[in-house]
């Protein structure tokens, strides 16, 4: 059987990888600024984390969600208390688009009302209950034969609330930063404004960090940089580091009830292992504060390279702008400096995403391979 051909692939075959190191079959060490898609919190096989899952695959892997798991609320808790969210509630699922089908689920259900708000650009998942726009063509899924997305440009508090003031409004969903769309991002006046009116309208704010969380941007959300709450939190990439696990985090004002909302996977022996592990070395190793120096660091080594004309984006969460598409550029990063970068779909955009164990060299070598590689682009 052949694999369903929907990923253009570079010719490359990791099969080890440590820390913010890969190496692949034949034994070429590749630089990861990438994490694949930005998954990669901790760094590759960070050995607290292979142990924790080693030990837990030893014992117990998997078990249903109608027994009692300690580890769902140690990870809750731990959650809780490095994200300042308390007060909230966890439910566990295995994925981003399932973490946000859940909370535009909880939303509709909360509030009676079934239409959403997205933002262009944004990417919330592919499932066919999530809502997803990629490049501009809009992926409209509806969430169910009720719930229809309306897309509205970000940073336009006006547009929002004329849709809201016609009462069949369930929920906004944002990205802290948007990711695949490339790095825009609300203003702190617009977040605070959403916050406002979500509240004044009875519609439910959802924050979706499944990229932009975690640590990303410097603080543990990015939706945090700009002094709001959200009512309901979408999480997956970083939070197990590779393993599959994803969730929402659930205001107080949400009540729970038996049936309402519902996984197999989500919140497994192993995946909780992996997610606990995840929020250990992230507080042990305080990589929120390394996010910010090398974020520092990154926007003073970058100043070296003049065709960059914008970085976007904040923390380990970034694009560099160039005037040009910058297919080529990527590709050549790649294969010939052996480093791994992103793209999205400004494609003037080159997407840095690394482990957030990320060093000071690492930067270092990524602008030296850069401006190499621009010089031999421009001869
Ligand atoms: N939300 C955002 C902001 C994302 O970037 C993504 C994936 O890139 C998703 C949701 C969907 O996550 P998943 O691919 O785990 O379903």
């Amino acid at each position: 059987m052949n694999l369903f051909d929907v990923y253009p692939l570079y010719n490359i075959t990791p099969v080890k990888a440590l820390d913010y190191t890969i190496t692949d079959k034949n034994g070429v060490e590749y630089l990861d600024l990438y994490g694949g898609h930005g998954v990669i919190s901790i760094g590759h096989t960070q050995p607290d984390y292979v142990a924790k899952l080693k030990n837990q695959l030893d014992n117990l892997g998997f078990y249903s969600n109608a027994i009692q798991n300690p580890l769902q609320v140690e990870l809750a808790e731990k959650l809780g208390k490095l994200s300042g969210y308390e007060e909230y509630t966890l439910f566990l699922c295995s994925s981003g688009a399932e973490a946000n089908e859940n909370a535009l689920k909880l939303a509709s259900f909360h509030t009676g009302k079934s239409r959403v708000i997205a933002f262009n650009n944004s990417f919330h998942g592919r499932t066919s209950a999530a809502v997803a726009t990629t490049d501009n063509k809009k992926i409209v899924a509806p969430i169910n034969a009720q719930q229809v997305v309306t897309f509205l440009p970000l940073n336009n508090i006006d547009l929002v609330e004329a849709e809201l003031k016609k009462g069949d409004v369930c929920a906004i969903i944002i990205e802290g930063i948007q990711g695949v769309g490339g790095l825009d991002e609300g203003t702190t006046e617009f977040f605070q404004a959403l916050e406002k009116i979500c509240e004044a309208n009875n519609v439910v704010l959802i924050l979706d960090e499944v990229q932009s969380g975690y640590g990303r941007s410097g603080k543990f959300f990015a939706h945090q940089h700009h002094n709001i709450k959200a009512d309901i939190i979408s999480l997956a990439k970083g939070m197990g580091n590779g393993f599959p696990i994803g969730g929402i985090l659930i205001s107080p004002k949400f009540t729970a009830s038996y049936g309402l909302l519902g996984t197999t996977f989500g919140g497994s022996h192993l995946a909780c292992a992996a997610g606990i592990a995840v929020l250990e070395v992230m507080g042990n190793q305080k990589l929120m504060d390394n996010v910010n120096d090398i974020y520092a660091y990154f926007l003073e080594a970058i100043k070296a390279v003049p065709e960059v004309i914008k970085v976007k984006g904040k923390g380990l969460m970034l694009g560099a702008e160039f005037a040009f598409d910058v297919f080529e550029l990527r590709k050549k990063l790649i294969i010939e400096k052996h480093i791994f970068t992103g793209n999205a779909n400004n494609k003037n955009l080159l997407r840095i995403l690394p482990p957030l164990t990320i060093k000071k060299e690492a930067i270092d070598q990524f602008i030296i391979a850069l401006k190499e590689t621009l010089a031999e682009l421009k001869s």
